[in-house]
């Protein structure tokens, strides 16, 4: 894929970035790798530590400048955009403060002697990641993977280059040695290449099924740990005792935030047949009164997709579902005029055989099924093939906790909508992935669990 920022709110054609050749990426590969063999890797963990809180603090100082890059290359609402320069931030400084802590040896209790485990940085890793999130995705393995040591390379989707590049321009401005994060752009190829070299010891992808069953065969192939942070179709749940006015906003607010775009966004909402009714007459209220439109106005509720193509595909695929039996129950069409814009959208009635059962759908379309009791909810919920997040809204907690402990999932939020932050584990089962990011269980993906035993006299 070529290189290219487009704004999608008006189509204009901002930047193009020309590939790396193969040969600068062997040449980023030896720089990256002589960092890992340097002291910088293996020696004294403060200075990295003290790197991140560096980069945090010129993310933070350079706040309307990323923000703004954001909004013009994919479409990002602005307050949303700034929202997600700020988590960035955090996410370095949370492994600054806590890095030292978390890759701390641990002792074992073991007949064997005296017993710890040490983390140590394993390498090279190769990270892919998505336009959605274009900061925050990198700031989920910069954190860890400065603090360990590991030197990264990062693909970044082809369409958010201008951020692949302010990313990598405020490491290097916060003070970052050549090789610990370098942008490349690469494509599937070249990216498959580099994890098949010694020196690369790992990969990370965060992206669509396809991209990470290939990434994940090619890590297989030459086995190279891996994690995969794929697709959701996360179940929001709203119990017939619920708060019906917090779970009507909080759905719709987890359905829209970054145009439906989101990973761990709600898609599947299973509402109990008392509440049904009233669910879906207010939740479409709130679809049909939000502001579609530039996504630097500040009143606007809905900016564009990621691409006209996108759009397109999401319209496509909302058509086939309705052709298959589902009911457009709201919205359903592309807006005429520029941009990538899709009005919000509500299906009702999909069957088991209509495709859209199983599918995600990575936009502003909500799929909303009614349920006759819990057991129904959790047959539902867990017959998909995602795993990612999930959240229940109900005034029982006990319920809730006892759904939660049965819904196939990574995580589950009880009366709240699925989000992120710093110090919360983040990843799936099924097909939404493997392995966590973020969080003190995020960093030991990354590190070599080295055991020592010092045998007893
Ligand atoms: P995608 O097509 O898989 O792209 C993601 C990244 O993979 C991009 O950098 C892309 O590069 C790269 N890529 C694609 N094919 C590749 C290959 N054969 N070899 C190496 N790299 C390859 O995903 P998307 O459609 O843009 O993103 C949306 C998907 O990501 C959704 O399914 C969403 O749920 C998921 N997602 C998951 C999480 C999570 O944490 N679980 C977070 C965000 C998004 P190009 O742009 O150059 O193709």
């Amino acid at each position: 894929m070529p290189y290219r920022s487009v704004n999608p709110a008006t189509g204009e054609v901002i930047a193009t970035f020309a590939n790396h050749t193969d040969a600068e990426l062997q040449e980023a590969l030896a720089i990256a790798h002589s960092l890992f063999l340097s002291d910088w890797s293996r020696g004294p963990r403060q200075r990295r530590l003290e790197l991140l809180s560096r980069v945090a603090d010129v993310l933070d100082g350079r706040l309307e400048e990323l923000a703004g890059i954001l909004t013009e290359e994919m479409g990002k609402r602005i307050t949303e955009a700034r929202a997600e320069v700020r988590l960035s931030a955090e996410i370095l400084r949370f492994y600054a403060k806590n890095g030292a802590a978390f890759l701390a040896p641990e002792q074992i209790r073991s007949p064997a002697g005296d017993v710890w485990v040490e983390y140590h940085p394993l390498g090279v890793l190769v990270a892919v990641e998505p336009w959605n999130f274009p900061y925050y995705q990198l700031a989920r393995v910069a954190g860890p993977n400065v603090a360990i040591g590991n030197p990264v390379l990062a693909k970044h989707a082809s369409i958010v280059p201008r951020s692949a590049v302010a990313f990598e321009t405020a490491m290097l401005d916060g003070g970052a040695p050549q090789g610990t994060w370098t942008n490349m752009f690469a494509s599937g190829e070249q990216v498959a290449r580099l994890i098949e070299d010694d020196r690369v010891q790992g990969v990370t992808l965060t992206g669509s099924e396809k991209a990470g069953s290939i990434v994940a065969a090619q890590a297989g192939k030459f086995l190279k740990k891996s994690v995969m942070e794929l697709g959701g179709a996360d179940v929001f749940a709203v119990l017939d005792d619920a708060d019906l006015v917090e779970a009507v906003a909080a759905g719709a607010e987890a359905r829209l935030t970054g145009a439906g775009q989101v990973c761990n966004g709600a898609k599947r909402f299973l509402v109990h047949e008392k509440v049904a009714a009233t669910f879906l007459e207010n939740f479409t209220r709130i679809f049909a009164n939000t502001k579609v439109g530039d996504p630097r106005d500040e009143s606007v509720g809905l900016g564009p997709l990621c691409s006209v193509q996108a759009r397109d595909d999401l319209a496509a695929q909302v058509t086939r579902a309705v052709t298959a039996g589902a009911t457009l129950h709201f919205g359903g069409r592309a807006i005429e005029g520029p941009g990538a814009f899709l009005q919000p959208t509500i299906l009702t009635n999909i069957t088991r055989d209509n495709p859209a059962y199983f599918e995600e759908f990575f936009g502003p379309v909500a799929q909303v099924y009614v349920v006759r009791d819990d057991e129904e909810l959790i047959a539902l919920a867990n017959d998909s093939h995602f795993g990612l997040s999930s959240a229940i809204f109900t005034a029982n907690i006990e319920r809730a906790k006892a759904l939660a402990s049965r819904i196939e999932t990574g995580s589950v939020w009880i009366n709240r909508r699925s989000s992120t932050a710093p110090e919360l584990p983040f990843g799936g089962v099924k097909r939404s992935g493997y392995g966590r990011e973020l969080s003190k269980f995020g960093i030991k993906e990354w590190v070599n669990q080295k055991m020592v035993v010092v045998a007893n006299e």
